[in-house]
Order: C-alpha cells, then structure tokens, then sequence
C-alpha cells in the first residue's frame, strides 16, 4: 500500500463543560435531513448525549462504526467519582441499544464530520456548541491508502449482516423488475 498525506479531523470533547443542552444533537439532525435543515430529530443525530443530570453525568458521544453483534464482555468507567454505565463511551451502532441507527429504516448512522460541498469551517456541532465542549483539530499525517466505504456500501453490509446475503439479493432482483 503506497502512503498518502491525510488531513486528519478530531473533536475533543471536555466533558467538564457539556451542560447538556442537546443543541449538538439538534444541529447534527437538521443539517443531514433531506432536503438538508428541513427537519430536526435528535433520533437521527450523529452524536448524542448520555444525559444524567441527577447523577451530574454530561458526556457527548460520536456514532462510529457498525457492529454486527453487540460485545460479550462490557466495561464500566468510575471518571472523578462518577460512574458511568455499561457502553457509555461506545461509539458503535449495535444490535444492543437503539442509538445510532436511522429510526425509519433501522441503518447505521455514522458520523461524518459534516462533510460538505463545499466544506464547511468546522463540523456544525462544533459551531452550534457554545459552551465550547467541543473542539475542533486539524492535523496532517501520513497515512496508508484506504478503499472509503461509500454511506451506500455501508448500509448494504448493515443488511447484508441483518437479513443475509440471499435475501437481500432477492430484494434487490425484486425491485429492479418493478422498474
Ligand atoms: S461532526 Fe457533523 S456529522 Fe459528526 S456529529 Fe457533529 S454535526 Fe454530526
Ligand atoms: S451542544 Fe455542547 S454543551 Fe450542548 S449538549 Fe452538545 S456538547 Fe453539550
């Protein structure tokens, strides 16, 4: 594999900061729905907020990965004095918990760092956080080549795991006899 110079985008997230407003959840809804900002659903959101305000718990987290199966071991995070629960801090969409999926159609959602044409100056949550819980780097670094999964062959290989191979081929031969 031959290396290229990627641009390298991160959030950090200061977690002491959050308050929870779900502005972040509200943004990152709107700006994905089609036609883009005509509607706001925090379900469809690519980052959402594990919100306990009783036990003083603000953590923002982004949707990552797919998983096809939910993990057989679980971690739990004791941070200043806090507990957090069971997968907390997991990024992945996954067969265990509703977050992260597309409430309609039960695909994957992933976060994309608002990508745009052209590019906005930074993800929308970034801007719409005005607490300044979330910040937003850019680094450049060398990286190996990769082949991007395209949003499409992201959510084939999510029905493909769901529903299997055969399945989903017989669907698609159906549908494209009725065109
Ligand atoms: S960076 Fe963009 S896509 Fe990712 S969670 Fe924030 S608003 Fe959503
Ligand atoms: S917009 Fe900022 S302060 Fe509000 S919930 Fe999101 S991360 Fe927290």
């Amino acid at each position: 594999m031959s290396k290229v110079k990627k641009i390298i985008k991160t959030i950090k997230i200061d977690v002491d900061k959050c308050n929870g407003c779900r502005a972040c959840e509200m943004i990152c809804s709107s700006f994905h729905a089609n036609p883009k900002y005509s509607s706001s659903n925090p379900a469809r959101s690519r980052i959402r907020m594990v919100r306990e305000p009783l036990r003083d718990i603000y953590l923002p987290v982004y949707a990552g990965e797919y998983a096809a199966a939910e993990c057989m071991g679980r971690d739990k995070y004791v941070i200043d004095g806090r507990e957090y629960d069971e997968c907390d801090f997991c990024r992945a969409s996954c067969p265990s918990r509703d977050i992260f999926k597309e409430p309609d159609s039960g695909l994957p959602l992933k976060c994309d760092m608002c990508e745009d044409d052209p590019p906005q100056e930074k993800p929308l949550c970034v801007q719409w956080c005005i607490n300044d819980a979330l910040i937003y780097e850019e680094r450049e670094e060398e990286v190996e080549e990769e082949v991007k999964l395209e949003d499409m062959e992201i959510g084939l290989e999510a029905m493909v795991n769901t529903y299997g191979l055969q399945k989903v081929i017989d669907a698609v031969a159906r549908i494209s006899r009725k065109e």
